[in-house]
C-alpha cells in the first residue's frame, strides 16, 4: 500500500520534503494556509524532477499523489509521517502540534524541521510528547541526503529507529545527534563560519564574492567528499591526526580561543553584505541560481 506523508508548512523546506517523499513513491498532503504555497510546491517539484535524473543510477518508483487538504485534520489522518516545516517560532510550533496531535495516528511520527529548537522545547505543551522528534534537513531537501535526528528523553524509545528506517527508505542519510543542543551539529559548525565571514566583510578584508570563492574553490570542494577530521588526518601525513595536532595545534590556539566575538549587525553592515551579495550574483535570479546549484550538486 502507498505510504502517506503530511507536510505542514509548504515553504522552502516543506516543499522540498514534499518533492522528496513524492519522488520516492509516497502520497503527500501539504497543509499551508498561504494560497501561494501550492504554486511554490509545484515549482520545487518541477525542479526536483529536472535534477534527480542527474544522479544517474538512482531508480525511482512511480511518483505518489499530491494533494492540498484545507484542514490539518484531513492532512494528518492516516499519514504515517507528519513533517512540520512552519516558520521558526516556538509558540507557533507548539500550538500547531496541539492541532496536529488531535488527529494524527497514534503510531505516526511527528517530525520537526527546526534548525534551532530542541525536542524538549517543542514538546513543552504537547499531550503526547513521545510522538515528537527533530528531523532537521538541508536545502534542497530533494537532493541533500543529511537529516539530523534529535530525540529527548520524552521521545518514545523506538522512534529514532523507526525514523531512521523511513528516512533511509526515501534515500536520506539520518544522523542521530547524541544530545540536545541549540542548532544541533551542522548549523553549529556553520555559525562559526558565518561569524568569521561577517568580520571579514566588516573589516574590508574580503567581499562576499571573494569569501564564497575561497569556500567553493578550495575547502568546500574538499569537504564535499571528506569532512574536517579525515581531511586533517591526511594533512598529518604518516603521523596522522596526532602529528597534525602536534604541529598545527599551537598556531591554532590563538584563533580558537580569541575569535569568538560577533560583530554588531548594524544597518550599515547588513546593507554592505546585501549589496555585495546581490552584485556577486550578477543578473542571475534566485531561480537561475537554484538551477545552477542543482546541476552542480547532481
Ligand atoms: P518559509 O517561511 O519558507 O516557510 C514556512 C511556511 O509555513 C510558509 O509557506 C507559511 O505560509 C507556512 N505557515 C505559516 N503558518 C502556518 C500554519 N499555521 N500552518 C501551516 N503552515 C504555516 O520557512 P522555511 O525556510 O521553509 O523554514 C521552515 C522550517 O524549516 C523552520 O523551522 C526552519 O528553521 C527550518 N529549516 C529551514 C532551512 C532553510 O534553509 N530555509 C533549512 C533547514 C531547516
Amino acid at each position: 500500500m502507498t505510504r502517506t506523508a503530511a507536510i505542514i508548512g509548504g515553504g522552502v523546506i516543506g516543499a522540498g520534503w514534499a518533492a522528496r517523499f513524492l519522488l520516492n513513491g509516497w502520497n503527500v498532503r501539504v497543509f499551508d494556509p498561504e494560497p501561494s504555497a501550492r504554486e511554490r510546491v509545484h515549482a520545487v517539484l518541477d525542479a526536483a524532477r529536472l535534477a534527480l535524473p542527474g544522479l544517474g543510477d538512482v531508480a525511482l518508483p512511480p511518483e505518489g499523489e499530491l494533494s492540498f487538504p484545507g484542514l490539518i485534520s484531513e492532512s494528518v489522518r492516516g499519514a504515517e509521517w507528519v513533517q512540520e516545516s512552519v516558520p521558526e517560532r516556538i509558540e507557533l510550533k507548539q500550538k500547531i502540534y496541539q492541532a496536529i496531535q488531535l488527529h494524527m495516528e497514534e503510531d505516526a511520527i511527528l517530525a520537526s524541521s527546526t534548525s534551532g529548537f530542541t525536542p524538549t522545547e517543542l514538546q513543552v505543551s504537547s499531550a503526547s510528547p513521545g510522538q515528537i522528534i527533530v528531523a532537521h534537513p538541508f536545502n534542497p531537501v530533494y537532493l541533500l541526503p543529511l537529516v539530523e535526528l534529535v530525540a529527548s528523553d520524552r521521545t518514545a524509545p523506538d522512534l529514532v529507529a523507526r525514523a531512521q528506517d523511513t528516512l533511509n527508505a526515501i534515500g536520506m542519510f539520518p544522523l542521530t545527534v547524541r544530545a540536545e543542543v541549540p542548532a544541533h551539529v551542522a548549523d553549529r559548525l556553520l555559525e562559526a563560519v558565518w561569524r568569521e565571514a561577517l568580520w571579514l566583510v566588516k573589516d574590508g578584508v574580503a567581499t562576499t564574492g571573494e569569501i564564497d570563492d575561497a569556500i567553493r574553490m578550495g575547502f568546500g570542494l574538499r569537504w564535499a567528499q571528506m569532512g574536517l577530521f579525515e581531511t586533517y588526518r591526511i594533512a598529518g601525513g604518516d603521523g596522522g591526526m596526532e602529528h597534525f595536532l602536534g604541529q598545527f595545534g599551537p598556531a591554532l590556539k590563538w584563533p580558537w580561543t580569541k575569535l569568538t566575538d560577533v560583530p554588531e549587525m548594524d544597518a550599515e553592515l547588513v546593507r554592505n553584505i546585501a549589496s555585495q551579495s546581490d552584485t556577486q550574483s550578477g543578473a542571475l535570479s534566485i531561480r537561475e541560481l537554484e538551477a545552477q546549484r542543482d546541476r552542480n550538486l547532481t
